[in-house]
């Protein structure tokens, strides 16, 4: 049936949707999905069309202006979705859209990339030309024409100009003279920009897989025939369980089904590691597997993204917002590390990705697995109470040991060496030992740069941002200081700017420091360093990683970027430089971010043969996340993290919604949120729980005052449905900003 009128929502946030009249012309290429140029106000703007109609009661109504694009972008399934997270996550469906669809194909102003091939021609006659005459005819007036005409003549199929002329070293204008003189052709076709198309997967089978492993799979392929009943599936599995193996073989028994899969990662275990066991494993359709993280180009999201949407790739393999891959005949979503907080995005729309999978799946009718070695407690709270079905792994593959965790008391080892250790005795000799046997030692601190402040010893001022409420931190290898939240940074001073003393002193230390402490006190050790500081370069990540696995760095030194799922045989020690980073964070996640950290870092010792051992070192040594880790207990760390959630009416128990009102005036930031808090106190009733309007822990930031409103409660829909009509029906003052974070991981 041909759409008389359309009802679409453009991208722009006016938050309600518009009806349009579909000219007969364009009535044939569109649906609901479909992308559209329409009139809006005096301008024009683009627009997805959310619903076709017979009749429409809008007045005046006018005739859309063009259809964007060859077919519709979205699918039903990913529209309702999107109609989903807008009413969960309190935001317009317009900015939910906004995520939803690559800006590239949002705009459908880059195309396919045109590439000129060359080609030898025919030179007036039919026949074949004597080329051995041409040559030599050129030979002489023109040697670089000659010298690319041979090269030429000898093609059997076109390629492209480019690398031709790479190739025989000679430029543009050589080519160009040839081709005038009709002696070689130019032809402009459509390439696909392939990341990947410079590497080689070797195809990989599947291996063997113990008992348990057998078990999970089974419950996958259980939900892959018969999805309509199917419960989300948490497999949880120690670290080096193989969970890897049981994802590859769960995504075959859906691609045998016809049916296509998506694999969320986390952003930074998105590494050419894990795409080649992906590819490998599919390595028989080079095509199947398509790739979607934040270092791909423009040009390159949009042919991924059409890969996808064709058909042609049936596996999509990335970070968080590959959840909305428009992929068709969907069978399986997995998410692995389901409980890293980067799943959880910190811009509108604040979803989280995780949550939005087990949505899909049921919108979509696929099975769906979230798996961790330390699930979060909302994920295993579902488990336990029979939301989601449990598979786990208890066994390392290779029944290799769990790494022996010991605990350092820092208390102690300040009383011996008079002064904030970084390398403990203990740990020093440990990684003394290991460099003596030839093996290699991980060690891992939360925290960048060289030292966290500059203190004045007399006045006791220290630097802070003049943006934010933080210290700026020293990085010494650029000489300055540096704000991590907002990036400003500045000269260090020569004296205190507050007292004019020549008293500065640098306290507290980041990985820059252990890493200089370490290559001081092990001179002959070859350290390298890995953090977001050091890692700038695309590159760089990738070739540390080779080295290190290569056995070339002794000691690597790093924050969360080592902390990911990576394995290497001959890692048989990890030193935790300070487990009390997360501990201190005004946070009621703070103890589960503390087990998760620690258990996955010591998951990094011991891959191999040889056992592994880590170090924790720790001013807290009793503190109940760092002695659960010790002992890989997980359920007795989840069974006290939970009563005390329970105890405090966090989640799992209650939802969350966090309100944070800021402006560069802080008057006018608090009066804003107290009115809104009163406002609130009216509309809600007393199932919820509302709290005042505080200032947030981080009081300033990026020259904006901040304060903070959380409301709690169990029913989230209704919840974020009044909190949305208060704020619209609340006028604010222009320079106050007002946003809404449903189930917020970020709370300072
Ligand atoms: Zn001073
Ligand atoms: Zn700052």
């Amino acid at each position: 049936m041909k759409p008389a009128y359309i009802r679409v929502i453009i991208d722009r946030a006016i938050h309600r949707e518009l009806d349009y009249l579909v000219p007969d012309s364009l009535a044939e290429r569109i649906s609901v999905g479909s992308r559209v140029r329409v009139p809006f106000r005096d301008k024009s703007a683009l627009a997805t069309v959310v619903a076709t109609l017979e009749q429409s009661e809008a007045e005046g109504i006018r005739p859309i202006e063009a259809v964007v694009g060859e077919a519709p972008v979205i699918s039903e399934p990913l529209l309702e979705l999107a109609k989903w997270m807008s009413a969960y996550y309190c935001c317009p469906l317009e900015t939910v859209m906004r995520s939803l669809l690559p800006q590239v194909i949002r705009r459908a102003e880059i195309g396919w990339k045109k590439q000129l091939f060359v080609q030898p021609s025919h030179k007036i006659d039919k026949s074949e030309p004597d080329w051995q005459k041409e040559i030599e005819k050129l030979r002489k007036r023109a040697p670089r024409q000659a010298e690319l005409l041979e090269a030429i003549s000898q093609l059997k199929t076109p390629i492209p100009a480019a690398t031709l002329l790479r190739k025989v070293s000679l430029d543009n204008q050589t080519l160009r003279a040839l081709v005038k003189r009709g002696l070689a052709e130019l032809r402009e076709e459509a390439v696909e920009r392939d990341p990947h198309a410079d590497e080689q997967f070797v195809a990989t089978t599947n291996l063997e897989m113990n008992a348990e492993q057998v078990i999970a799979l089974s419950k996958i392929e259980e939900a892959l025939a018969s999805p309509e009943n199917a419960r989300p599936i948490l497999l949880h599995g120690v670290t080096g369980s193989g969970k890897t193996e049981i994802y590859l073989q769960g995504i075959r028994a859906a691609l045998e089904r016809g049916r296509s899969a998506i694999v969320l990662v986390p952003e930074i275990s998105l590494t050419p590691q894990t795409v080649e066991r992906f590819k490998g494993r599919f390595a028989e359709a080079q095509d199947a597997v398509a790739v979607l993280h934040s270092h791909l180009s423009e040009g390159e999201r949009h042919d991924e993204w059409h890969k996808i949407h064709s058909g042609r790739a049936q596996i999509v393999i990335g970070a968080r917002s590959a959840v909305f891959a428009p992929l068709k005949n969907l069978g399986l979503i997995i998410v692995d590390e389901e409980h890293e907080t980067t799943y959880k995005q910190e811009e509108a729309p604040r979803y989280h990705a995780r949550d939005v999978a087990v949505v899909r799946a049921k919108i979509e009718k696929c099975a769906v697995v979230l798996g961790s070695a330390t699930p979060s407690l909302e994920s295993y709270h579902n488990a336990t109470t029979g939301k989601y079905q449990l598979a786990t792994l208890t066994q390392r593959v290779d029944e290799q040991q769990m790494p022996l965790m010991r605990i350092v008391d820092l208390r102690q080892e300040r009383r011996k060496q008079k002064a904030a250790a970084i390398l403990s005795e203990k740990l020093s000799q440990a990684i003394a030992d290991r460099l003596e046997k030839r093996e290699q030692t991980i060690l891992f601190l939360n925290r960048r740069g060289f030292s966290t402040s500059l203190l004045c010893s007399n006045c006791g001022e220290a630097r802070n941002c003049p943006n934010c409420s933080v210290a700026l931190t020293f990085h010494r290898h650029m000489a300055r200081l540096s704000c991590h939240l907002c990036g400003h940074t500045a000269a260090v001073p020569k004296k205190c700017p507050a007292c004019g003393r020549d008293a500065l002193i640098y306290a507290g230390f980041g990985t820059e420091k252990v890493e200089s402490t370490v290559a001081q006190f092990f001179p002959k050790a070859t350290v390298r360093r890995m953090d977001a500081d050091s890692m700038t370069r695309k590159q760089a990540y990738r070739d540390t990683l080779l080295s290190f696995r290569a056995g070339k760095i002794d000691i690597l030194v790093g924050t969360q970027m080592i902390a990911k799922g990576l394995h290497f045989p001959n890692v048989t020690l990890v030193g935790i430089i300070n487990a009390d980073l997360a501990l201190h964070l005004p946070d009621f996640r703070a103890g589960e971010r503390t087990f998760q950290l620690l258990t996955q870092v010591a998951g990094r010792a011991g891959r191999g043969e040889t056992p592994g051992e880590v170090f924790v070192q720790t001013y807290t040594p009793f503190s109940p996340s760092i002695q659960f880790a010790r002992h890989h207990d997980f359920a007795g760390y989840f069974q006290q993290e939970l009563e005390f959630r329970e105890r405090c009416d966090f989640p799992p128990f209650k939802h969350a919604i966090l309100i944070t009102v800021r402006s560069a005036h802080e008057g006018r930031a608090k009066l804003s949120a107290e009115t809104l808090v009163r406002r609130l106190k009216e509309n809600l009733g007393t199932e919820f729980i509302l709290g005042d309007a505080t200032p947030a822990p981080l009081e300033k930031l990026q020259g904006q005052f901040r304060f903070h409103i959380l409301l709690r409660g169990e029913a989230i829909m209704r919840l974020s449905r009044l909190v949305r009509e208060t704020l619209d029906k609340l006028p604010f003052p222009e320079d106050v900003t007002v946003t809404v974070d449903v189930d917020p991981y970020q709370l300072l």
